[in-house]
């Protein structure tokens, strides 16, 4: 007799950005039946994801959709993502990026505590919680010291998942370094860069204001990213990894790069530092150590920084004609 293939559910939060599509894109393609939790009715979810609308900003109903869809997976993706934002709103970044993941991992002890023992969590969690890192380059024992709220409260979520481990929970910590895509909000400076670079190259902007051009970042590439998440909840045993490329460059390489790509030769002229985009507490350098993940999760990155750049400028200037 033949037995129809078992379906793995994963549940994921955030499904709609950047990383939460490539991550469903993935577990489809595996076979997973893929459940995503999403703000509201007008969001754009990837084809096949059975959708859940909740606001988990002012909803505390994530505990009940965990137990009524059981996943065998959960990733936590849902966060306010930027770091500029959070200072304007730190209340909210406590909710979304800490509190949220509280009640979550409470709905998955419960499960456990049920005698599931195999349900996995997996959060993303980020660069920001060593703050400006008093190391470099940095790994899972790097002391966690953020210097913005939104480090801080990612920064705590990373202490309960800890906890939750210790409790029993297969609940691991995704230390993610900065990754990018076109499918980047214009919110992260990559993408800023990419689609002033394709405008201006095209006449159809003149100039690009920036914030702090010397900030060094470990920019790797997003789906291999969403790819280091999955591997996390698959491993047996789970843990703290972070995932990085280990190389960095400065913000203004990016700029010098995407311009090049761009066919803009006098970028020099026409990109300026603005004060009001300056960060309070931005680390100069990130730098990640990924040779945990890669001996562990036998994970690493397969596309380099000038790919990166490549890839999200000739999106742009595709967007364009
Ligand atoms: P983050 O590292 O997750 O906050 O990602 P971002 O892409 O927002 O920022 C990366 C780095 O670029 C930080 O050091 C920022 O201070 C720096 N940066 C410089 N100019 C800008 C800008 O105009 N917008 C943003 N978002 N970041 C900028």
């Amino acid at each position: 007799m033949t037995r129809a293939p078992i379906t793995r559910r994963a549940l994921i939060t955030g499904v709609t950005g950047q990383d939460g599509s490539y991550l469903a894109e993935l577990l489809l393609a595996r076979g997973y039946e893929v459940h995503g939790v999403t703000r509201d009715a007008d969001e754009v979810v990837t084809d096949g994801v059975v959708a859940h609308e909740l606001d988990l900003a002012t909803d505390s109903a994530i505990a009940q959709l965990i137990s009524d869809v059981e996943p065998n997976e959960i990733y936590n993706l849902a966060a306010l993502s930027s770091v500029y934002q959070s200072w304007q709103n730190p209340a909210l970044t406590a909710r979304l990026n800490g509190a949220v993941v509280a009640e979550m991992l409470a709905a998955v002890k419960l499960i456990h505590d049920r005698g599931n023992t195999d349900i996995r969590f997996v959060q993303a969690s980020s660069a920001e919680i060593f703050g400006a890192p008093n190391e470099s380059p940095q790994n899972e024992e790097t002391t966690v010291r953020p210097t913005s709220p939104y480090g801080a409260a990612k920064a705590y979520a990373h202490g309960l998942v800890g906890a939750y481990r210790t409790a029993g929970v297969a609940a691991s910590s995704v230390i993610l370094y900065n990754h990018e895509s076109p499918r980047r909000p214009e919110t992260f400076v990559t993408r800023k860069i990419t689609a002033a670079a394709a405008r201006i190259s095209a006449g159809k902007q003149e100039t690009l204001e920036l914030g702090n051009m010397e900030a060094q970042r470990d920019w790797g590439w997003a789906p291999d990213y969403a790819d280091a998440l999955m591997r996390a909840a698959k491993h047996s045993k789970p843990d703290d990894f972070v995932i990085a490329t280990g190389v960095s460059h400065s913000v203004r390489d990016f700029v010098a790069a995407a311009f090049e790509r761009a066919g803009v030769d006098d970028w020099q002229d026409r990109v300026s530092v603005s004060e009001t985009l300056l960060r309070t507490g931005d680390a100069a350098l990130q730098l990640g150590d990924a040779s945990k993940a890669r001996k562990v999760l036998g994970w690493s990155p397969t596309v380099k920084f000038d790919e990166i750049v490549a890839a999200m400028v000739d999106h742009d200037l595709a967007l364009l004609s």
